[in-house]
């Protein structure tokens, strides 16, 4: 509604100048007169399973039962445990482990459990060694180097109750029992590995999808505002040992994005866990792409998308050959599209427009863009139709509506696992891929096996170490690639 105030004023941007003759223009229901809709009748699968729908091979009541062996069986199935005869290889130059010599075997229990290097050493010159060398790269060989014996059964229970979406406060009441009491501590780290596998694989995922003859939405957003900071630096919560002074380094030079003191309080506020959604209105399938911190001024509304975020969104997900855009009149958004030579049908927010009906001339479409067009005006008999096409254009409906959608489902995914604005801002990311993942693919098997996948992919992987097996702050490379 014009002239509703959520925000004070004197947070909001510079006021765009709106003459009468323009917001009188402004109509959000004109598409609705001549049956055109956002998206038109697609065989396209659905991108959610409903968990009451989802049918899994076994009840929590089942699970609770099983014994640790019946539990590790599993856990080596889908690729959680490695196989009985797995070779590791050395991160550092590659070599085949071998099992350690015995003089420089410790006296501990785990003595025949330990494998080193042929070549490498450490910085003492001792061989470079791998204790509990059979549960290398799992869940459980951190907890393992603190004396701990693996708990196969109650990490089966926990993974179960992730699968399903089961709050942390909710589980400490299920996972454990009276004979094997569960902290919270180790729940919360055993749940941070599932997200990051989850979300490792959504990425994966992510890579393989090309939009094309398509309507292609695009919009930014934001789940959680940090404020009494100006720090935007991330993964960097608790340091072990606390880094010594630095205060005799030059200072790094001003970020180009400096935040005047004038208005308001002068505080910031860092908005965290960034997205920049991708959505093609046919296929229904979408795409987040993590975007860093930002900082803005205390109470001043997200900062926009940027011209590279954008640029790289494109160039890899969207074939702009055949694609149509569509979304807010974002800078960047507008900048690129035009840039990527797709034409597109923004919405004005600023007038409150949020689907207004586009004429997208047909000279400016290529013919492979002509013919996306063509197909999105034909419908089935009485079914919905994406376009309407008239002598010399196009007309589609305008604004980012679909990705708005896909940003709310997000949202409500991580409100009802009790993770919306109060997790770690570090986490923020991973968080929002692994909500999104459990949305298509809930379920014990589906996160064991993601768990699998990313031991797959990092077991061999020259420099990364066991203790790096899952952990965020250690291997972060693959959110921003
Ligand atoms: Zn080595």
């Amino acid at each position: 509604m014009p002239g509703s105030k959520i925000r004070p004023s004197k947070f909001s941007a510079a006021k765009k100048k709106v003459s009468r003759k323009q917001r009188a223009a402004v109509s959000n229901q004109k598409h609705l007169k001549k049956g055109i809709a956002c998206s038109k009748d697609s065989k396209a699968p659905p991108q959610s399973l409903l968990l009451a729908n989802f049918k899994q091979d076994w009840t929590f009541a089942d699970v609770a039962t099983w014994s640790d062996l019946k539990a590790k069986t599993l856990l080596r199935e889908t690729g959680c445990l490695p196989s009985p005869r797995e070779q590791l290889t050395c991160w550092q130059c590659g070599d085949t482990l071998v099992p350690a010599s015995s003089s420089s075997r410790s006296s501990s229990t785990d003595a025949l459990d330990t494998l080193q290097c042929p070549q490498c050493r450490t910085a003492s010159r001792h061989p470079l060694k791998l204790c509990n060398a059979k549960h290398a790269y799992t869940v459980f060989w951190t907890s393992m180097n603190r004396g701990f014996s693996p708990q196969y059964k109650l990490f089966v229970r926990t993974a179960f109750l992730f699968g399903i979406k089961v709050p942390l406060d909710s589980m400490l009441h299920c996972v454990g029992d009276s004979e094997n009491p569960v902290g919270r501590d180790l729940l919360r780290k055993w749940i941070d590995f599932c997200k990051f596998a989850l979300a490792f694989c959504e990425i994966e995922d992510q890579q393989k999808i090309l939009f094309k003859q398509e309507i292609v939405e695009m919009d930014g957003s934001k789940t959680l505002i940090h404020k009494g900071t100006s720090k935007t630096t991330w993964l960097k919560r608790n340091p072990r040992f606390p880094q010594k002074s630095r205060s005799f380094l030059k200072k790094p030079a001003a970020k180009t994005q400096t935040v005047s003191t004038k208005r308001g309080t002068g505080k910031k506020a860092v908005h965290h866990g960034r997205m920049l959604f991708v959505k093609g209105r046919f296929s229904k399938q979408c795409v987040a792409l993590p975007i860093r911190p930002a900082a803005t001024r205390h109470g001043a509304p997200s900062p926009p998308e940027s011209n590279q975020v954008v640029k790289k969104a494109l160039r890899r997900h969207v074939e702009a050959d055949s694609c149509i855009g569509a979304s807010d009149s974002g800078q960047a958004l507008k900048h690129g599209f035009k840039r990527a030579g797709i034409p597109a049908a923004h919405a004005r927010h600023h007038l409150d427009e949020m689907t207004p009906l586009v004429s997208i001339p047909k000279w400016k479409l290529s013919d492979k863009q002509r013919k996306t067009l063509k197909d999105a005006a034909k419908s089935s008999r009485g079914g919905k139709k994406a376009a309407l096409e008239m002598k010399t254009v196009f007309q589609i409906v305008g604004g980012d509506n679909a990705t708005e959608c896909e940003v709310n489902r997000t949202k409500s995914q991580l409100r009802r696992t009790n993770a919306l604005g109060r997790g770690s801002p570090a986490n923020a990311h991973v968080d929002q891929l692994s909500a999104r993942r459990l949305l298509r693919l809930p379920g014990l098997l589906n996160v064991l096996n993601a768990i699998g996948n990313v031991r797959n992919k990092v077991k061999l992987a020259l420099g990364h170490e066991p203790k790096d097996f899952l952990v965020l702050d250690k291997h972060s490379s693959w959110l921003f690639e």
